[in-house]
């Protein structure tokens, strides 16, 4: 994996946090106990404070479905005062959240923005992940567009064997329970306000697809997911003095070599053009947002390596003259 780029001191200072509460959270890793530091409340030694704070961690940072190389499936961590909140659950959400050292028991709501499933395909599982290990203690809510609702439901059915079975066998709480989804079909307003975090939605297009994007303000910051867009100056204007903006991106000179390798032709060539946006467009958006700082996810191609951290970053800064983070897996950004 290739270091992140300008930002490899507050990435390694994050990822140890990180690694540090996995430990404290009996995750990963073994540490001195002295290094057990309360990164967050659960797990952490009795008496010590929950973690303070907000932070955004990139769990997964590769655009589309396929999977493999050094980029995980779309998906992102959100941790305020020690709540977890999860945007997109791309394949490989919960062993990424697992690896980021997240306390899974802290889960609090999880955010959806299309479905696409490099978007969902492991939103069920997330939850499911939570419940098996013992750490779905409270209800979580999903918010999401339509359709969300009937996966949650379709999810439950297909693995209703083994969930009934633990349920009788190890005296569990049906996990169905626990889960609350909140559809919404379009949207520009508040979502969700729990004193923690105030969540507003503004739908963007993402053709033949609409997308949600999330703006999340916090005591320590604001942030907005773009989730996945067509080229929106309107998404400029939700994401308005915003401290950071992350934002899909595409690397056109990429999209070629994505298409031969895929075996498609001009119909998935003209998708990706029309629903994603450059990253010089993204400079372009974070310039009229005021973003403080702008975050590149869901690289599109994500795992070409003859595709730089600077090619991405230099495409984004010809139209944005603020801080620029090539994100990459597991990276974790403070807020404030
Ligand atoms: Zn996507
Ligand atoms: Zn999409």
């Amino acid at each position: 994996m290739n270091p992140p780029f300008r930002s490899s001191v507050l990435a390694r200072r994050t990822l140890l946090g990180g690694a540090v509460a996995g430990a404290a959270a009996g995750l990963i890793g073994t540490l001195p106990a002295s290094r057990l530091l309360a990164q967050d409340g659960a797990g952490a030694p009795a008496g010590t404070s929950p973690e303070k704070g907000a932070r955004l961690i990139l769990l997964g940072t590769k655009g589309g479905p396929r999977v493999g190389g050094a980029r995980s499936n779309p998906a992102n961590a959100l941790v305020v005062d020690g709540n977890l909140y999860i945007i997109d659950c791309g394949m490989g959400v919960t062993a990424q959240a697992v690896k980021a050292g997240l306390d899974l028991s802290k889960l609090r709501d999880i955010f959806i923005s299309h479905m696409h499933s490099d978007h969902e395909l492991e939103f069920g599982n997330l939850v499911y992940n939570t419940w098996a290990a013992g750490q779905l203690r409270q209800p979580v809510n999903a918010y999401g567009p339509k359709g969300l609702a009937d996966m949650a439901r379709d999810y439950w059915a297909s693995n209703s064997a083994d969930i009934h079975t633990r349920i009788a066998d190890e005296g569990r709480v049906d996990p169905a329970t626990l889960l609350k989804v909140h559809e919404f079909d379009a949207a520009t307003g508040p979502v969700m306000d729990d004193g923690v975090v105030k969540v507003t939605a503004f739908t963007t297009p993402h053709p033949p697809l609409k997308d949600l994007a999330y703006r999340f303000e916090t005591a320590y910051g604001t942030i907005v997911i773009s989730g996945d867009t067509a080229f929106n100056p309107a998404l400029a204007e939700f994401a308005r003095d915003c401290d950071v903006l992350v934002h899909e991106t595409l690397y056109v000179p990429g999209v070629d070599a994505l298409v031969k390798r895929a075996h498609q032709g001009a119909e998935f060539r003209n998708h990706l053009l029309s629903s994603h946006t450059s990253a010089q467009d993204v400079g372009k958006i974070a310039t009229m947002a005021r973003a403080k700082k702008l975050v590149l996810t869901h690289f599109v191609p994500g795992d070409m390596d003859w595709i730089t951290d600077q090619m991405w970053h230099d495409a984004a800064a010809t139209n944005y003259s603020g801080e620029i983070v090539v994100g990459h897996d597991l990276q974790s950004i403070t807020l404030g």
